[in-house]
C-alpha cells in the first residue's frame, strides 16, 4: 500500500482526493496548517498540522512515514485576492513549494502531482484551450502557478523529480456521501452562491451579460471534484509506474454560461434563483473551456459527470446536509 503526502488535504479538492485515494487503496497522510483547510475534511489519525514553510517538518514526516510520492494542493486560490496582495500569494504558493521541493529532495522522494490552473493561460486565444497554448497569466495567482511548473520543469532536468502539472478548469459539485463539499469563507465561486441565492433569498449578482458570447455571459468548463480527484489517482499511477514528468489540463471539454448555470440550480432546486445584473468583474476571460484529449488519450481518464445538472445536484445535496447538521 503506497504512502502518499497529500499538502492541503484539508482543503476543497485536497480532501475529496484523499477519499479516493483510500477507496483506491492508497494509505495518504494530509500536511495542512488548517489556514483554509477544515479539520473535519480529514480524518484525525491521518492529520498533521503542518505548515509548507516548515521544510525540516516535511522532511522528517516524509522519511518517519515512508512517503513514495506527494500531491501538492497546498496553496491560496483567490484570484481576487491575488491581486490585492501578490505578495502573499507568492511566499505562500512559490515559496511553499520550494520548501516542500526542497524537504522532497532531501528524504529522497520524487514524485510529485502539482495542483495547477486554466488560470496559467489568461485570455487564451483559442478555445477548446491545448496544454501548449502560452502561459500569460492575468492575476498574482495565475503568475505563482506558472512559476512553480517552471520550477518543476528545471527540478524534472537537474533532479530526477518526475512532476505531472493538472491545470484545473472549474472544480464543483461535491461527495455528500462522504460529507465532503466546497467551504470557502469567503465563497467567491458561481455554484455555491447560486444555491446560497436561493436558500436565503438574497439576490447573487451576475458579473456581466455583455460579452461576445451565445447570451452575452461568460463560458466556463465545470469539472466535477471528484473527476478531478480521479485524474491525481491516474497521474500518481503513472508516475509510480515510472512515467515522465508532463502538465494536463483537466475539463469536460464542454462550456458552460453563467445563465446555463442558473437555469441548472433552478432545475435542480425546483425554485427561480433570485439574481441581479452587474458590471463585468476585472480579469474574467470571456470562456475557458478545456481540451483535455491529452489526458484522456494519454492517462486514460474519463469524467463521469459530464452533465452541469448532475453536478449541480450534488452541491444542493451537500448544502442541504450541511444547513440540517
Ligand atoms: N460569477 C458571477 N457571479 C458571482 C460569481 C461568479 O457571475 O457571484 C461568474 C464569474 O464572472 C465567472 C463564472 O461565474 O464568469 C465562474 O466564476 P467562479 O468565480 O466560480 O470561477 P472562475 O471562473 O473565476 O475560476
Amino acid at each position: 500500500m503506497s504512502r502518499i503526502l497529500v499538502t492541503g488535504g484539508a482543503g476543497y479538492i485536497g480532501s475529496h482526493t484523499v477519499h479516493l485515494l483510500i477507496q483506491s487503496g492508497y494509505d495518504p497522510v494530509v500536511a495542512d496548517n488548517l489556514s483554509r483547510g477544515h479539520r473535519h475534511n480529514v480524518d484525525a489519525k491521518r492529520l498533521r498540522v503542518l505548515d509548507l514553510a516548515d521544510t525540516d517538518g516535511l522532511e522528517q514526516l516524509m522519511r518517519s512515514e515512508g512517503v513514495q510520492a506527494v500531491i501538492h494542493f497546498a496553496a491560496f486560490m483567490a484570484v481576487g485576492e491575488s491581486v490585492r496582495e501578490p505578495e502573499l500569494y507568492f511566499s505562500n504558493n512559490v515559496g511553499g513549494s520550494l520548501s516542500l521541493f526542497t524537504a522532497m529532495q532531501r528524504a529522497g522522494v520524487n514524485r510529485l502531482v502539482f495542483s495547477s490552473t486554466a488560470a496559467y493561460y489568461g485570455n487564451p486565444e483559442r478555445v477548446p484551450i491545448p496544454e501548449d497554448a502560452p502561459a500569460a497569466p492575468v492575476s498574482p495567482y495565475g503568475e505563482s502557478k506558472v512559476i512553480v511548473e517552471k520550477i518543476l520543469r528545471w527540478l524534472d532536468q537537474y533532479r530526477g523529480l518526475r512532476g505531472i502539472s493538472l491545470r484545473y478548469f472549474n472544480a464543483s459539485g461535491a461527495d455528500p456521501e462522504a460529507g465532503l463539499g466546497e467551504e470557502h469563507d469567503p465563497e467567491t465561486h458561481l455554484i455555491p452562491l447560486l444555491l446560497r441565492a436561493v436558500a436565503t433569498g438574497q439576490p447573487i449578482t451576475i458579473f456581466g451579460n455583455d460579452y461576445a458570447t451565445p447570451d452575452g455571459t461568460c463560458i466556463r468548463d465545470y469539472i466535477h471534484v471528484s473527476d478531478l480527484a480521479g485524474a491525481h489517482i491516474v497521474a500518481l499511477e503513472s508516475l509510480l509506474a515510472g512515467g515522465p514528468s508532463g502538465a494536463f489540463n483537466v475539463g469536460t471539454g464542454k462550456g458552460q454560461s453563467v445563465l446555463a448555470v442558473l437555469r441548472a440550480v433552478e432545475e435542480v432546486t425546483g425554485r427561480k434563483v433570485p439574481h441581479t445584473i452587474g458590471p463585468r468583474r476585472a480579469g474574467d476571460p470571456p470562456s475557458l473551456v478545456a481540451d483535455s484529449t491529452k489526458l484522456r488519450r494519454t492517462l486514460g481518464w474519463e469524467p463521469r459527470y459530464t452533465e452541469i445538472r448532475d453536478i449541480v445536484a450534488t452541491a444542493w445535496e451537500f448544502q442541504r446536509k450541511n444547513r440540517a447538521s
